[in-house]
């Protein structure tokens, strides 16, 4: 699970997020909803470890890490972008967070083959990005992360880049295998249909602050403030 403890962050002077309280279940998948420039991508980055806190704790799986480097944090990032190497093979890419951990070179490629082959992208290994759809760059993306067994999966609007159709036959996907690995699971988005259909939980974040965390039934009849319920677009 994850726990962040009174969360504050800064870029420069302008603070971006101020005091975020936030719980994480083992196995949860926790959609983080808000408008542009709220602070979602910052809040995955202080769990990366990515950006300092200015204030508050943040633990992974029980442990403290508010101090942690990155490369001492058990999570896994997917970024809308993919952020793919395109001069290494998908195999390569995927084994890609392995090899940096001295895993032996047969075992990656094992493992890479078990990932790819739970996200549906084992044919593909042998290609470069620049020979693959946005779809299947985003399922080599998620095979990537799945490599590494995190604690904790960070998802950066995931699925934005593509277009309708995909976007929610990935939405279904993703939630299938996160039921299926019992993973936890922070997914970011401004999207709220994408966060009503996938979460378990919402967090709705607005100016760096969390205005309501529930279920999404909850959000949607029973938002906290007009501004939840404007956003979620709610009939109350
Ligand atoms: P979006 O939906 O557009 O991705 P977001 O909710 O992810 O937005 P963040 O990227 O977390 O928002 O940014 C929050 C605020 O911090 C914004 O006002 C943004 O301009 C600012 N910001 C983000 N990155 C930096 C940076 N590297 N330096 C300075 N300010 C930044
Ligand atoms: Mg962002």
């Amino acid at each position: 699970g994850l726990l962040l403890e009174g969360v504050s962050a800064a870029y420069g002077r302008t603070p971006v997020l101020r005091g975020i309280d936030l719980t994480v279940a083992p196995g949860e998948l926790l959609v983080v909803l808000g408008p542009s420039g709220a602070g979602k991508s910052t809040v995955l980055r202080v769990v990366a470890g990515l950006e300092p806190v200015t204030a508050g704790r943040v633990h992974i799986a029980g442990r403290d890490v508010t101090t942690d480097r990155p490369g001492r944090r058990n999570v896994s990032m997917v970024f809308q972008s993919y952020a793919l190497f395109p001069h290494l093979s998908v195999a390569d890419n995927i084994a890609f967070g392995l090899e940096v951990r001295d895993t032996p070179r047969a075992v990656a490629r094992q493992r890479a083959r078990a990932a790819a082959e739970s996200v549906g992208c084992a044919a593909l290994l042998d290609r470069r990005p620049g020979q693959l759809s946005g779809g299947e760059r985003q399922r080599v993306a998620l095979a990537r992360a799945l490599v590494r067994e995190p604690d904790v999966f960070l998802l950066d609007e995931p699925l934005s880049n593509l277009d309708l159709a995909l976007r929610t036959e990935m939405r279904t996907e993703l939630r299938a295998l996160h039921d299926r690995l019992g993973a936890t699971m922070v997914h970011v988005t401004h999207d709220q249909t994408e966060a009503l259909v996938l979460a378990d939980r919402i967090a709705v974040l607005r100016d760096g602050r969390i205005e309501q965390v529930d279920t999404p039934d909850a959000i949607w009849h029973r938002p906290a403030s007009a501004f939840v319920a404007r956003f979620v677009g709610s009939p109350a």
